[in-house]
């Protein structure tokens, strides 16, 4: 979602007229587009920030947006004064004015939640030269998971309106989209009603967008197991352009661990839902997030995270090991995790994660699929896109152009990606 974010920045701030610095460029204006969902990240803000300043002690007028903005607000012009502009996630809209504020000397601190959405004050998307697009379909979040700064700094789940949606959509695709991912913090929690003042979720917003020619590829991301609804996991079944990728956080494998985490849903009920997913769509890929580390988890707890790994058998994963947030309840819960355990309770687990992935690749050998290729390869004349399960696939681009949809043949796996040979064009 920062990404798609940073993207709508650019686009606000080019159409008044602010061009792109090109890489190493001494830029005039810096946005530094922040994450604060773990301690890392966060940090990693004042070290960007450090290395902005000029040898002559001046510097770029420096905005940072994003969730750290919105959790530490002026604090962070305080810590670091080089900053002009501290923008959160719902404010960016507000850019140009803030900018114009700080060029005057002027205090531009903006972490309001306005209740009209950013989204009424951005100009229309233009035209990208990329075949790949993302769409913010829903954000911010009620679910208040123990571990988590989301519910704060994002705020309260908002569905943007079906018309918009459809909208946007339908612009992307003219500018020469031909996927698009649709995001939110709980994107299947999404809901609104349609021209017909019919009540909608996901899956009917997917079957809308399905509709639209030349919009060849769906994708949705992330996912909540509790709104994983059965018209969502049928759409899996029979919706052409929904690509068999489901990424599906459980975070932990322990139903003890899961209530502490405030997950609201056990072990039992996740795999529950995997297995009708799977009924669905047999071949579907899976991928998930895991917290190692959370207060309390016992060498049984990690166990079972283990245990529900290979249970599942997922086709790729991010893990982490849980970062203690300022203001959420995990913070002050006693038996904080040692960093050692922490570290190779982390490793094994990837040590698994990695397997499988492996596993899963090398199991895609031999499968014939459609590629949407994205960009160019390491290799002179090479070509990489996407396999329907999210792999990148490198072929011998000769006769292609980025955007082209390729039927290939996957011949064979490596660690990050798979190579493949054409068999026949599918669409230009
Ligand atoms: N809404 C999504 C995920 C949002 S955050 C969901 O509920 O699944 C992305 C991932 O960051 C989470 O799935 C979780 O695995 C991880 N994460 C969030 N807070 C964290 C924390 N305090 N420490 C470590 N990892 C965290
Ligand atoms: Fe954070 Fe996701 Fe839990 Fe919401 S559902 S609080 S975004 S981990």
């Amino acid at each position: 979602m920062n990404v798609y974010d940073g993207e709508r920045i650019g686009e606000l701030l080019g159409a008044r007229g602010l061009t792109a610095a090109g890489e190493g460029e001494d830029a005039d204006l810096v946005v530094l587009n922040t994450c604060h969902i773990r301690e890392k990240a966060a940090e990693k803000v004042y070290s960007d920030i450090g290395r902005l300043n000029r040898k002559d002690g001046s510097s770029p007028m420096i905005a940072v947006a994003g969730c750290v903005a919105q959790a530490e607000g002026e604090e962070i012009s305080r810590r670091a004064p080089s900053v002009d502009i501290v923008v959160g996630p719902q404010a960016y809209h507000r850019l140009p004015d803030l900018i114009a504020r700080a060029a005057r000397g002027e205090a531009a601190v903006d972490t309001d939640m306005p209740a009209i959405s950013k989204f009424d004050h951005l100009p229309r998307r233009p035209t990208q030269p990329r075949p790949t697009a993302f769409l913010s379909v829903q954000e911010g979040c009620d679910k208040f998971c123990t571990y988590c700064v989301v519910p704060y700094t994002r705020g309260a789940e908002i569905s943007r309106p079906w018309g918009d949606i459809i909208d946007e959509a339908k612009a992307l695709v003219d500018g020469g989209a031909r996927e698009i991912t649709l995001l939110g913090q709980n994107v299947n929690a999404w809901t609104s009603v349609d021209d017909s003042g019919r009540k909608q979720g996901l899956d009917g917003l997917i079957r809308a967008l399905d509709a639209l020619t030349g919009l060849e590829r769906i994708r949705y991301t992330t996912s909540h197991p509790n709104d994983m609804t059965q018209g969502l996991i049928d759409a899996h079944a029979d919706v052409a352009a929904l690509m068999p990728y489901l990424h599906l956080p459980v975070q932990s494998g322990s139903s003890r661990m899961l209530k502490a985490m405030n997950r609201s849903h056990s072990r039992e009920s996740y795999l529950e839902i995997i297995a009708r997913v799977r009924q669905a769509r047999p071949d579907i890929a899976i991928s998930g997030d895991f917290i190692v580390g959370f207060p309390g988890e016992s060498d049984a707890d990690f166990e079972d995270t283990l245990s529900i790994v290979r249970e599942t058998g997922y086709a790729a994963a991010f893990s982490f090991k849980y970062s203690p947030r300022p203001g959420t309840p995990a913070a002050e819960m006693d038996d904080q995790i040692p960093a050692e355990v922490m570290n190779e309770r982390l490793q094994r687990l990837q040590a698994l994660l990695a397997e499988q992935s492996q596993a899963f690749n090398a199991a895609s050998v031999g499968k014939t699929c459609a590629i949407m290729l994205e960009r160019t390869g390491r290799k002179p004349g090479q070509l990489i896109g996407k396999s329907p399960w999210l792999q990148s696939v490198h072929i011998d681009g000769a006769g292609h152009a980025i955007g082209d949809l390729v039927e290939v043949e996957l011949v064979s796996a490596g660690p990050n990606s798979l190579a493949g040979v054409k068999t026949r064009k599918v669409a230009a």
